[in-house]
């Protein structure tokens, strides 16, 4: 994709500060950082979200995600963190190339709070339950 910015971080165009490659993905800092350590992994091959990826190079990218979370989480001595994959402008991704955030947090951080849960009313679950599984057919 010519003008995929991490497209370009992979073809070394755009310099990144790296924490971990392989034939597959690419890890490195974000330079918008929400806390320290803050690190993006994409794979190599530009692919725009998790549905529209092929679910090879979603494997292969989630399978790397523990080892490098983990030394993350280990370097940053992070009390926990979060992997995030923001897929479409709705949902926040501003890159179009797949990627997933690992975000380490400390305990009483206050990151990431809101999170607005409510209950369905009566039958709303199993008619949402069952579009889902009609689109899945
Ligand atoms: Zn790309």
């Amino acid at each position: 994709m010519e003008d995929c910015v991490f497209c370009k971080m992979v073809a070394g165009e755009i310099p990144i500060t790296r924490v971990y490659e392989d034939e597959v993905v690419l890890a490195f800092l974000d330079i918008g950082p929400i806390s320290d350590g803050h690190t993006l992994v994409i794979p190599k091959r530009h692919c725009a979200s998790v549905h529209e990826c092929d679910p090879d190079i979603v494997a292969g990218v989630a399978g790397r995600l523990g080892s490098i979370a983990g030394a993350v989480a280990k370097a940053m001595k992070a009390d926990g963190y979060n992997i995030l994959c923001n897929n479409g402008r709705a949902a926040g991704q501003v890159v179009n190339h797949m990627h997933f955030h690992i975000i380490p947090r400390k305990t009483g951080d206050a990151l990431l709070t809101e999170w607005r849960s409510y209950k369905y009313e009566k039958g709303r679950i199993e008619e949402i339950a069952e579009k889902i599984r009609e689109s899945l057919a």
